[in-house]
């Protein structure tokens, strides 16, 4: 049914609750169309990307038990086949969830068919371009001009208390190798994570 064997992948996390109800397996897709000034994740288009294995993926996805996948990016409709393959793939064997963040409008994903297998894999889409004078903080979500729609009546209760959150939540995640921003940050994590990133010498990404 699906052409894609790859994805290309900019940096993935198991077993998160920054970026949807329940423990989520992410996945950041590498490459982006828009240009917004801002971008909370300029890795995602200028860093570095593996070519995964959409079988291997899928593998990872079963076995780490988290309840649902979000993909984020980048733009993950660059990649609607390939998403839509593994998606399906990993639903083979389990009943997962999907939340995908896109700049890409509702609309403007409507009316491209090639977009249509990744949106109808969906459970809820957040949708739009950051823009950053519309910046209002709310928690899990860019900026007052993006939007959150339920595709589907799977998260639309437990959705409800989530994104109601009065306050942003990242983290900030230490490897043995690098520094990992995860989530949508507070003005005051951002400013910490700046000042991180310009010590680091490099070893820091912004997902
Ligand atoms: S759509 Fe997302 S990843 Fe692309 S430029 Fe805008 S904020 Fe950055």
């Amino acid at each position: 049914m699906y052409e894609k064997t790859v994805l290309r992948v900019s940096h993935t996390e198991e077993n998160t609750d920054l970026l949807g109800p329940y423990r989520r397996f992410v996945i950041w897709v590498h490459g982006c169309c828009f240009d917004c000034e801002g971008c909370l994740a300029p890795n995602t288009r200028y860093g570095a990307y593996d070519e995964v294995s959409i079988t291997a993926l899928a593998e990872r996805i079963v076995q780490s038990g988290c309840e649902g996948i979000t993909v984020s990016g980048g733009e993950p409709f660059l990649q609607a086949d390939a998403l839509a393959a593994l998606i399906g793939a990993v639903r083979m064997e389990r009943d997962v969830g999907v939340i995908v963040y896109s700049g890409f409008t509702i609309e403007e994903i409507r009316s491209r068919e090639d977009f249509l297998p990744l949106l109808g894999c969906a459970d809820i889409l957040i949708d739009g371009r950051y823009v950053r004078q519309l910046d209002d903080g709310r928690a899990y979500i860019g900026s007052s001009n993006q939007r959150l729609h339920y595709l589907t009546g799977r998260y639309r209760e437990a959705g409800a208390a989530y994104y109601a959150c009065p306050t942003r939540r990242a983290e900030i995640k230490l490897t043995a190798d690098r520094a990992v921003l995860i989530g949508v940050p507070s003005e005051n994590v951002l400013r910490v994570w700046q000042a991180i990133k310009k010590k680091s010498g490099g070893i820091s990404d912004d997902f």
